[in-house]
């Protein structure tokens, strides 16, 4: 069996046409709101000053506001968190998302916990995360929300299905295995502590991998037939042409060959999570608006 491939970039494209239409009918027809996202930046990280571009750029695609807030590395906690409660209090901006990780000095728990949880876009408040885990409504993290679409496009019913999440972030594994217990998933979730992660793989109708290791996860590993959602991000070198070049988690070209159906890196689970970032913007504008909470 050769895998069909999921096209991550194709689905997010029309996530954002939508969100898109969806803003035009709110600015034109229902009062002139128009969601707005501040995206705040600590430091000169290259590859965060990229994610934030990237933000921004998606931003104006679907007729969003975007504010950039970047600070030196420098910046002290109580600027940092005087900069939140500022945006908390803007009726233009509707989500806030700081652009993790932090330097170091800057407590990341700390910083979170000061956005307004109706405006947390990432759904990393512990108030969204409480609300998420009860099943009441929130702002769920982009990620996981992201290859929950995903996995709700590719498999009709995802009741009774064996899913496992290896990773147990709080930004991706918890909440994945979360959103797939709540969809009725017999879940797993495996972390760098588990043994026989081989035996676990191959019983898995569902694998996401998230871990941040380069194929760490054996094509072989995989059961016939399984979907593969592969969120690992990894940069590594050709060794045919000595570029550099992203990778998931999971051994693609083997892997291919068994399961049913498989996100690539790139171009899977990553435009996505930036769609739902989107979706999750327009859903706190709508909800700061009288729709729901
Ligand atoms: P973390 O480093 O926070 O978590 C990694 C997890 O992998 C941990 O739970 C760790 O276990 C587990 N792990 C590490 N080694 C092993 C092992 N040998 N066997 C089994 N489990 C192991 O990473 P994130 O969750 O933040 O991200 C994971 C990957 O996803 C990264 O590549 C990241 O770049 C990517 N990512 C991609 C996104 C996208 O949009 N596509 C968004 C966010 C992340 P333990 O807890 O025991 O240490």
């Amino acid at each position: 069996m050769t895998a069909r491939l999921i096209d991550g970039l194709a689905m997010a494209s029309q996530i954002r046409a939508g969100l898109a239409e969806h803003a035009l009918d709110m600015k034109t027809r229902q009062g002139g709101i128009v969601p707005g996202l501040a995206v705040i930046l600590v430091g000169d990280d290259p590859a965060s000053q990229v994610y934030v571009r990237n933000k921004n750029r998606v931003c104006e695609e679907v007729g969003f506001r975007s504010y950039s807030h970047t600070l030196p590395s420098s910046t002290t906690e109580i600027d940092l968190l005087t900069l939140i409660n500022g945006l908390n209090n803007n009726p233009q901006v509707n989500g806030i998302l700081i652009q993790l990780p932090l330097p170091e000095h800057l407590n990341e728990r700390t910083v979170i916990n000061a956005i307004d949880p109706i405006k947390d876009v990432d759904g990393f408040h512990p108030v969204n995360v409480g609300r998420q885990t009860t099943g009441l409504m929130s702002l769920a993290p982009c990620t996981p929300l992201g290859c929950m679409m995903i996995l709700n496009e590719d498999l009709p019913d995802l009741g009774g299905k064996k899913a496992l999440v290896v990773g147990r972030s709080n930004i991706v594994g918890k909440p994945m295995a979360l959103m797939l217990i709540q969809s009725s998933c017999t879940v797993t979730v495996a972390h760098s502590r588990t043994q026989n992660l081989r035996e676990e793989c191959l019983a898995a109708d569902i694998l996401v991998a998230a871990i941040g290791r380069p194929a760490f996860i054996k094509g072989d590993w995989i059961k016939e037939g399984a979907v593969v959602i592969d969120v690992g991000i990894n940069r590594i070198t050709d060794p045919e042409t000595g570029k550099h070049k992203l990778c998931g988690d999971v051994e693609f070209d083997v892997a291919r060959e068994r399961a049913a159906a498989i996100t690539p890196v790139p171009g899977g689970v990553g435009p996505m999570t930036i769609a739902c970032l989107m979706q999750n913007t327009m859903q706190a504008t709508m909800m700061q608006n009288g729709w729901g909470w």
